[in-house]
């Protein structure tokens, strides 16, 4: 097989996904039935998992253990069907939403779990819109199918008309409640039942019926539509009885979408060219306490990433050794011998790496769309230690790099400020502060409310920066930010300096 085919046999059987849902919907039961279903995957060079040591990867902050809420973003590699899915994990606490967002900007479709009871929810909607922003596929499960649920009918109409979205059914719940027995495949005319029941059962007498009522009423499945993110297949079951999962699971290995081309800043890159692309969305630092490690999450778009190999950092044009690259699996970690598009790797480093970096073979291009948002809450550090300064200072940069929080630093020289989407994200810089760089800190409140990247030519940007001088702060990357006191401060620098321009969103470079 030449270079070319075995990538494409190889990426025709990537599948890389994100479960998206309102907090106690199901997903972690669901991800738990999945990551049974699928096997582990047996590759050359596995590295045993490092017993005790890997326990600690799911609770490996306090907080989280504390909080009883997941903080971090993590994939998990399993196989199924013939295919290679890499689940990634988002954070539940919508605190986090950055992070999910930056996570769905490297998935290729996502399972919406729906509760049965419940329809969508809040942060359901929230998450598919930003899937729906992305052109992101969607599969929808409606779970908890063994409680009292919504009526069938009245639940499908929900998402529809809630998400302006066409629904499609492709499977049916037999029985409900304690009487629900499996599911009827619509497609394939085949039955995934629990026990064995008789025609004359009531539950096989209603399913009749539904069925023909869901033949006239609900669009047929069409995969164009499905794959431009229009319309959701939606399959029905119970994640903690074990039942409806393998339909979904089949459903991915048969029609889920393959790894999708990204946008970058020069061109479009497509999954199957041979030349290695790579994004780093997620940095995740101190996974194993017992040991300063710091992984950068980088999901490949394009190409083959092997082992030893070198890669061009773009934002530095850098060369990188890719020297124990790793794939993470339900319980364990191993040494990704080779990655193809669709797959995420773990690269372990020591801060050379960033969100939003591009990594390519040679070429020169920035994958666009991993963004920062202006922050809602702002807070001064204080550093009750003076001694710790420049510690804190390394600190901040780093934990900034992260992600944990946005970073501005006064032009005027005084001390850092702080911005993040979430309260709870104030609580894990503090945490992560004190135990991994042993620099407690506390919080105060500043006079500004609203944060704004600012740019424009130089002139006025110089003009600007003098009028002012004690709102100005620079950002992580030592871009210039605009800090108002108020939505009416904004709005007045806006108007004063016409030729500037005041973003909110800031694209990762
Ligand atoms: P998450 O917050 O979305 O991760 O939800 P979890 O997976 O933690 O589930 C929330 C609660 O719902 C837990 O008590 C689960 O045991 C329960 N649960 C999850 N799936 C099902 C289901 O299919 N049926 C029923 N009856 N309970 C479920």
């Amino acid at each position: 097989m030449s270079q070319n085919e075995v990538i494409a046999n190889e990426i025709a059987r990537r599948r890389t996904f994100a479960i998206i849902s309102h907090p106690d919907a199901g997903k972690t039961t669901l991800t738990e039935r999945l990551l049974r279903a699928g096997g582990a995957i047996q590759l050359a060079g596995n590295v045993r998992a490092k017993g005790e040591r890997r326990r600690t990867r799911s609770d490996w902050m306090g907080i989280e253990r504390d909080r009883g809420i997941s903080v971090v973003t993590s994939v998990m590699t399993f196989e199924y069907g013939g295919c290679i899915f890499n689940l990634l994990d988002t954070p539940g606490h919508e605190d986090f939403s950055e992070d999910t967002y930056r996570t769905l900007t490297a998935v290729d479709s996502a399972v919406m779990v729906i509760d049965a009871a419940k329809g969508i929810e809040d942060r359901t909607r929230k998450l598919f819109e930003i899937c729906r922003l992305r052109d992101i596929p969607i599969i929808t499960f409606i779970n908890k199918m063994d409680r009292e649920s919504q009526d069938v009918f009245a639940l499908l109409d929900e998402v529809a008309s809630g998400l302006a979205l066409d629904v499609c059914p492709m499977t049916w719940p037999v029985g409900r409640a304690s009487d629900f027995a499996g599911t009827y495949d619509l497609q394939k005319r085949a039955y995934h039942l629990t026990s064995e029941l008789s025609q004359s059962d009531d539950r096989m007498v209603q399913l009749g019926e539904e069925i023909d009522l869901v033949r006239a009423a609900l669009p047929e499945f069409d995969a164009e539509s499905f794959m431009a993110g229009h319309l959701t297949p939606t399959y029905f079951g119970s994640a903690i009885k074990d039942i409806g999962v393998t339909d979904l699971l089949d459903a991915l290995a048969d029609f889920g979408p393959k790894p999708r081309a990204q946008p970058a800043d020069t061109r479009v890159v497509d999954a199957a060219e041979p030349e290695l692309t790579a994004l780093v969305f997620k940095i995740q630092a101190n996974m194993d306490p017992n040991h300063r490690d710091r992984i950068a999450f980088a999901r490949v778009c394009s190409g083959r990433l092997t082992r030893g190999m070198r890669v061009k950092q773009v934002r530095t044009g850098k060369l990188i050794p890719m020297h124990a690259p790793q794939f993470f699996f339900a319980r364990d970690r191993a040494l990704a011998e080779e990655a193809f598009a669709g797959d995420v790797v773990g690269i372990p480093n020591h801060g050379t790496l960033r969100i939003g970096d591009t990594l390519t073979s040679d070429e020169v291009l920035n994958f666009t769309g991993v963004p920062y948002f202006a922050p809602e809450i702002l807070r001064r550090v204080h550093l009750s230690d003076a001694m710790k300064a420049k510690k804190l200072r390394t600190a901040l940069q780093e934990l900034a790099e992260e992600g944990v929080v946005q970073l501005f630093r006064p032009q005027d020289g005084s001390p850092p400020i702080v911005g993040v989407v979430g309260i709870l994200q104030l609580d894990v810089l503090q945490a992560r502060l004190a135990q991994e760089y042993g620099t407690p800190i506390t919080f105060e409140g500043v006079p500004y409310s609203l944060a704004r990247w600012v740019s424009g030519d130089k002139l006025a940007m110089e003009k600007f920066i003098t009028t002012q001088r004690t709102a100005m702060a620079d950002d992580v990357d030592g871009d210039p930010v605009f800090l108002a006191s108020s939505a009416f401060m904004l709005r007045r620098a806006i108007e004063n300096f016409d030729n500037l321009t005041f973003r909110d969103i800031k694209d990762i470079r």
